[in-house]
């Protein structure tokens, strides 16, 4: 089974993902750490993104590695989450990810977090869920992820970065008809998690 989670930055995806993952013994997929990881990629050697994508090697998991080297650090610092935004602008990148994301989420039980699972990765999946909080709590909460100490820059990075996700020509971040809006704005991490979890199992036992 496939649960997609998608939404825009700071929504609170990978906490949700990672934890509902975790309660329902489901694998976790961040499919935005592979285009952080290309992104941080073309930085050490710059060349084609598109045949990056195609060629590199990212596992996944709790460290992150890119072709045999531990990148998890590197690919979480606000360049590269502008490079990985850019990036994924591009189709051939979009193309040879979702290949990678496919190929994972095909077998076994699946959280899979990002922009487009619902959308294009895993389009059946079981369970869709789109998850959303307003401009002001999505950055109040990525600054105290990143110890930024005035999350109103933070909130600019952001506009800048939602407006690129929902305006690229390539998948851009949109709900898939069939996905369940959830707003966290002044819910807890866990009483989203539990909601989710929920639903996993009535589509499980239905
Ligand atoms: O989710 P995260 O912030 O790590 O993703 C980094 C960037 O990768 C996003 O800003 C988005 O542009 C891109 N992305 C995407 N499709 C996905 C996951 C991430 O376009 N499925």
């Amino acid at each position: 089974m496939v649960v997609a989670i998608d939404g825009p930055a700071g929504a609170g995806k990978s906490s949700v993902a990672r934890a509902l993952a975790e309660k329902v013994g489901f694998s976790y997929l961040d499919s935005g750490a592979m285009y952080r990881a290309v992104a941080r990629s073309l930085v050490d050697r710059p060349g084609d993104a598109g045949e990056r994508a195609r060629d590199v090697d990212i596992r996944l998991g709790d460290r992150i590695k890119l072709d045999g080297r531990d990148v998890t650090d590197q690919i979480r610092t606000p360049d590269v989450s502008e490079a990985a935004s850019r990036i994924a602008t591009d189709p051939r990148v979009r193309a040879a990810l979702v290949v990678k994301q496919r190929e994972l989420v095909k077998e076994g039980d699946w959280v899979a977090e990002g922009r487009d699972i619902g959308t294009v990765v895993a389009p059946d999946a079981e369970l869709k869920i789109y998850l959303t909080a307003s401009p002001e709590e999505r950055a109040q909460r990525r600054a105290k992820d990143l110890g930024a100490p005035d999350w109103r820059v933070v909130l600019r990075d952001q506009t800048l970065r939602d407006q690129q996700d929902e305006q690229r020509e390539h998948s851009p971040l949109r709900a898939a008809p069939d996905a369940i809006e959830l707003d966290s704005t002044d819910r807890t991490l866990e009483d989203v998690v539990t909601q989710i979890a929920g639903l996993v199992r009535d589509r499980r036992g239905g």
